[in-house]
Formats: structure tokens, sequence, C-alpha cells
């Protein structure tokens, strides 16, 4: 069975892929900084009788996705499938937003993204075979006021996504990008806090005003959306489709 190498894998939409994945018997590396990580990996496995490991790596250290990846070399054998999931949130104005949230946001959900994909690189070509899925946004298609950072790196991975896909195509290694617009996840929660601040509003009034405001389906998507959209984007079948931005947004980029 293939081994996929999940970063974030340890919370919200991380976990709920993984969850799939160890469903469907794949084995897993799981990054992530939550502290019950070990026993996250330690359940899975035992639930599905497969691998599990986890990964504490920071993604804001290049040598540590080194790390991480040599280590799923070592103990599962090798990497086939790459989810570039974790990722951060900043939301304030643009001429209050600390420069230190900038760097940790490009830092976390663009430039780990790259130094990961490098990582599993040579294995994947040499095997003929490779699956990057990047967990983007609906904010790398789309702009919202008070994210710029995570908008610039989201759209960043639009970039990433494509040239690794070009690259790629001539060793069965593509790459793509899932773009979902809100779930409510951990990250989520912070943030309509963080927005009824800068907007001036209640905590209702922002899900209903910003957040599924841009949604044609006023729900949010559900994780189980995302992670069988992943299986399927790590199986053989789906070797034709590559480079592509996929929205799961309820269709707030219809518009
Ligand atoms: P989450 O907060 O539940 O999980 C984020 C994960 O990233 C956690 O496991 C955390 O430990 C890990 N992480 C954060 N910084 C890290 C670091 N420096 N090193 C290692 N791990 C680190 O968030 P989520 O909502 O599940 O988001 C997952 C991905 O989906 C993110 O890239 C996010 O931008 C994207 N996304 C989320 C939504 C949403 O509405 N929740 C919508 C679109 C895209």
């Amino acid at each position: 069975m293939k081994n996929v190498l999940i970063t974030g894998g340890t919370s919200g939409i991380g976990l709920g892929i993984a969850r799939a994945f160890a469903a469907k018997g794949y084995n897993l590396l799981l990054n992530g900084l939550e502290p019950n990580g070990p026993e996250i990996a330690k359940e899975l496995a035992a639930e599905h009788s497969v691998k599990v490991l986890h990964s504490p790596a920071n993604l804001m250290k290049p040598e540590q996705i080194r790390e991480m990846v040599s280590l799923a070399e070592q103990e599962l054998g090798q990497v086939d499938i790459l989810v570039n999931n974790a990722g951060i949130q900043y939301v304030a104005p643009v001429d209050e937003f600390p420069e230190d949230k900038w760097d940790a946001i490009i830092s976390v959900n663009m430039s780990a993204s790259f130094h990961a994909a490098k990582a599993v690189w040579p294995g994947m070509k040499s095997r003929g075979f490779g699956r990057i899925i990047n967990i983007a946004s609906a904010h790398a298609l789309r702009a919202s006021e008070y994210k710029i950072a995570y908008v610039t790196a989201k759209h960043g991975i639009a970039g990433l996504t494509k040239v690794l896909a070009l690259e790629g195509a001539p060793h069965n290694i593509t790459c793509n990008a899932i773009c979902p617009g809100y779930v409510r996840t951990p990250l989520v929660e912070a943030q309509i806090a963080d927005q009824a601040k800068a907007h001036q509003m209640s905590e209702s009034e922002v899900i209903e005003k910003v957040m599924l405001k841009k949604q044609a389906v006023k729900q949010f998507v559900t994780i189980d959306a995302i992670a069988n959209l992943a299986l399927y984007l790590a199986t053989d079948t789906a070797s034709q489709l590559t480079g592509a931005m996929l929205p799961i947004d309820g269709g707030w980029s219809a518009q």
C-alpha cells in the first residue's frame, strides 16, 4: 500500500484527510504541532491496521521539513503522496498587519510546500509515481480584505502547483490544489472572533455577512468533501488531472 505524508495532519482538514486515507489502507506520516499528535497517530494506526508516524517538525524550518521527509522514507520506505495542508491565518488591515505574521504565513502556507515538494521529488521521480496535493483555498483564486499575507501565500501556491505539474508530467508526478471555501475547523473558529473585531460585528453576523456571503451554497464546506477529492487525486486513474486549481467553495469562485 502507498504512503502519504500530510502536513498539519493532526487537526481540522488535515486530520480528516488522514482518517480517509487510513480507512483506505494507506500508511501515513502525520505532521502537526498539536501536543496529542503521537496519540492521534497511535489511535489511527490501531483503528485501521496501518502504519502511522507522527512528526512535530516546524514547517518554518526547512531543515526540519527535510528531516521529516527522511523519517518517512526510512520508516515507511518512501513517500508516494504529499499533502501540503498545514496553514495559519492572521486577520488585520494592511497598515496594522504585523511583519512577523506576514513572514510566518508566507513561510508555513507557501514556502513549506516548496521545501516539502523538493524533498520528496527525487524519490517520486525515480519511481515514476507521485501525487502532490496542496490544500490551498478559495483565497488562491479570490481576495478578501484584511488577509494580505494569507491571500498572497495562497496565490503563490497556485503558481507552485502549476510549475510542479509541468515539471512532474514526464515522471507521472501530478500536482493539484484543492481550493475550499469556509470549513468549520479550529482555524476558522479563531477567525470568526478576529473578523468580528476587524469588521466590528457580532460573531453570528461575521458568519452570515462576511464568510458565507461569498458562497452561493450557504453552508460550511465539509471536511469529507475535501478528503474524498484528495483520495481521488491520489489514484492511478487521476494521472491526467494535473496543474488544476479545484474549488469546493459552494460556488464562491463562480462569481
Ligand atoms: P487547523 O488550524 O485546524 O490545522 C492547521 C494544522 O497546521 C495544525 O495541525 C497545525 O499544527 C499545523 N501547523 C500550523 N503551523 C505549523 C507549523 N509551523 N509547523 C507544522 N505544522 C503547523 O486548520 P484547517 O482549517 O484544518 O486548515 C488546513 C488547511 O486548509 C490550511 O492550509 C488552510 O489555509 C486551508 N483552508 C482552510 C479553510 C477553512 O475554512 N478552515 C478554508 C480554505 C483553506
